[in-house]
């Protein structure tokens, strides 16, 4: 296995076509239609229209096997792209600002090595291009869908691009996300003169009351309750009769999760009842969290450190609490979420997030020797 410098020359422009046409949530038309082009130009078979605008390439090796899933995002986010570059995006209003054009073009690059080298190994690999992870969520509905069947997936692995330095790789076992629920909470009261607080019952008091306790949960495992809106009222004189607070509610385990959705319940209702209004909650669970196998991480990690060496495999001490729906997948079997460092102080979802496209070739490099070494030697034990 051999990255060229024609072939990282090829990908690195691949990445920027698809920086420049980045596309929302289940409407990546564009973007679907490159990948399952650069995919059949290399030989790969390719299922599109998976879930919409998801694409499936498969990639069978010489002889039977074991099949790995790989995964990459592709949707962009809805912010106008700061960054100026000859690549800049095409779409007003719309920007890759959580790299999921390097996680394609990284799978791109992968497929198009091992297509070439595909009757040195067993077992097959299949190529998973999702769409809407920052939305509406495309693993789920890729999976019902059919993509873990056909050949029956029996590990799975995604990059996520992360503000690590160039040729750091981060891995490690257990929960690698957060579940991104969120709380919508319309608070009741009854409204009236600014002069006479007496006779009302002051949502925004109410909605401050919650707020504050909100931000004062505490859990034995890592969570995060954090109020990023309150909207109520429109002038200095007139109490509002409703007022409405959105937050986000992060945990990583099923019980802290439940608590959490108890206590926000509790105290909003606690609040508003006390001050004599009422609370709607609506409160939505989204992803689980990615939780990576520990021997699967293990083998994600060896490998990598073959290849950038064991000083650049990490663990990083604080903990990301963002969401990813690649824990679909992760339920399912054996996986590993892995993060690609792309620079220091590249933020995700930035207007001037601008990934060093020296990860890709990293990524790539580091994904060929995963699927490997995992087809031979799983394969080789499983005869
Ligand atoms: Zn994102
Ligand atoms: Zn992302």
């Amino acid at each position: 296995m051999k990255l060229s410098y024609e072939t990282e020359q090829e990908i690195i422009s691949l990445r920027r076509k698809l920086h420049q046409i980045p596309e929302l949530g289940f409407k990546e038309h564009a973007t679907s239609k490159l990948i399952v082009e650069y995919l059949q130009s290399n030989g790969i078979e390719v299922t599109s229209g998976v879930a919409g605008t998801g694409v499936v390439g498969l990639i069978r090796g010489g002889s039977d096997g074991k099949t790995l899933l790989l995964r990459a995002d592709i949707d962009a986010l809805p912010i106008e792209e700061a960054v100026r570059s000859e690549f800049k995006s095409k779409n007003p209003g719309v920007m890759h600002a959580c790299g999921h054009d390097i996680h394609a073009a990284i799978l791109l690059g992968t497929a198009k090595i091992l297509s070439e080298i595909r009757g040195s190994f067993a077992g097959n690999i299949k190529l998973v291009f999702q769409p809407a992870e920052e939305s509406d969520g495309g693993a789920e509905p890729m999976i019902a869908g059919g993509v873990m069947e056909n050949p029956a997936i029996d590990g799975a692995v995604a990059y996520h691009v992360a503000p690590l330095p160039v040729g750091q790789i981060e891995v490690q076992p257990g929960a690698v996300t957060a579940a991104p629920d969120y709380f919508i909470i319309h608070i009741r009261g009854k409204g009236g003169h600014g002069s006479a607080p007496e006779d009302c019952v002051n949502p925004v008091i109410i909605a401050a009351l919650v707020t504050k306790r909100l931000s004062e949960i505490k859990t034995e495992t890592p969570s995060v309750v954090s109020v990023c809106s309150i909207v109520g009222g429109t002038c200095e004189n007139v109490i509002p009769d409703s007022a409405l607070i959105k937050g986000t509610v992060r945990s990583v385990d099923e019980e802290t999760r439940q608590y959490l959705y108890n206590t926000v319940k509790n105290i909003t209702e606690e609040e508003s009842e006390k001050a004599g209004g009422k609370a709607d909650i609506q409160y939505n669970f989204r992803y689980p969290a990615v939780i990576n196998d520990e021997d699967f991480a293990k083998a994600f990690a060896a490998s990598a450190a073959k290849v950038i060496g064991q000083e650049n495999v990490v663990r990083v001490e604080k903990r990301s609490m963002v969401g990813d729906d690649f824990s679909y997948f992760s339920q399912l079997v054996p996986s590993c979420y892995a993060r690609l460092g792309i620079g220091i102080g590249n933020m995700l979802h930035s207007s001037n997030f601008n990934p060093d496209e020296r990860g890709i070739a990293i990524g790539i490099r580091v994904l060929c020797k995963f699927v490997l070494d995992y087809l031979n030697t799983t394969n080789a034990i499983g005869k």
